[in-house]
């Protein structure tokens, strides 16, 4: 039987925004499958460090700011150098800022659509000829179920996640032929650092208590009442990126407690 969890023994995997959250967990799970893994993203880099270096896999680091595309030239020449190129790229980094169109700041749109959709473009560019001279390839780009379907006051972000979900479409066709594939996954509520803030502004709100916000929250749009978690991310990146996954091309896949069902 064809194995659903890839060896991946000699590839290198670029995560970005693996400082935190779900590129923390995908970062992990690439990493004990044995790929050697650069990681991205701000705030305390050391954590995420330890926890990949702790799988015996080689570990890079490189702090570009996605939201410029010169940082993510720089980041390109640094996996080049000292990896000699990316075989797994998964475009994870995102930000969210929740207000109506009418007064959404126009700083905030460009500053979401320049990381969570501009920054897809410029690292899947920036990968691709690698992968192609292989002929061997794994895009994933974490996307949301707002790549599908929207939600008041998240104007740029759904924007935003549509926009993804069209270029993993066009990446997906212009590869077909390859052993390199492209592909989205939409996750409904995972509770990491971005969605805390989401609680952390309800519950201000409305006035609860913490646990009260989160309840609110799944209650609101994740059927399944609870929150999925980082390591099913990272399992689902696992399988897209084994042989048994070579025919999934341009798909979102969701992972969203039954939220898109609805
Ligand atoms: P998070 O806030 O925990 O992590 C975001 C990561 O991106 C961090 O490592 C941060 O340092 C990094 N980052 C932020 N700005 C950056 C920049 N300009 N350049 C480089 N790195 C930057 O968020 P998360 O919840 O883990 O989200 C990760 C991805 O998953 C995002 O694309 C998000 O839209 C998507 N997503 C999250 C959820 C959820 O419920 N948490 C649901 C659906 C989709």
């Amino acid at each position: 039987m064809m194995g659903i969890e890839p060896s991946l023994h000699g590839k290198t995997a670029l995560v970005t925004g693996s400082t935190s959250g779900i590129g923390l967990g995908i970062a992990r799970a690439l990493a004990q499958q044995g790929a050697n893994v650069i990681l991205n993203g701000f705030g305390d880099t050391a954590p995420a460090r330890d926890a990949i270096g702790a799988t015996g896999v080689r570990v890079g680091f490189h702090g570009a700011d996605l939201a410029k595309s010169g940082d993510i030239t720089d980041l390109f020449r640094y996996a080049e150098a000292e990896f000699g190129g990316v075989d797994v790229l998964v475009n994870n980094a995102g930000i969210q800022h929740v207000a109506m169109v009418d007064e959404f700041p126009p700083e905030r749109w460009d500053a979401i659509l320049a990381l969570n959709l501009t920054a897809v473009f410029h690292t899947t560019r920036l990968a691709l000829p690698h992968m192609k001279v292989r002929n061997w390839g794994r895009i994933i780009n974490i996307a949301s179920v707002h790549g599908q379907v929207a939600s008041v006051g998240k104007a740029a972000y759904v924007a935003a996640k549509h926009g993804v979900l069209g270029l993993t479409k066009v990446t997906a066709l212009e590869t077909a032929r390859l052993g390199v594939t492209c592909n989205a996954i939409c996750p409904g509520w995972v509770l990491t650092p971005l969605v805390q803030q989401q609680v952390e502004s309800r519950a201000a709100r409305d006035n609860l208590a913490e646990a009260d916000a989160r309840e609110a929250l799944l209650a609101e749009k994740q059927p399944s009442a609870s929150f999925i978690t980082t390591d099913q991310i990272g399992a689902a990146v696992l399988f897209l990126c084994s042989e048994a996954a070579s025919q999934m091309r341009g798909a979102a896949w969701t992972i969203d407690g039954g939220w898109t069902s609805q």
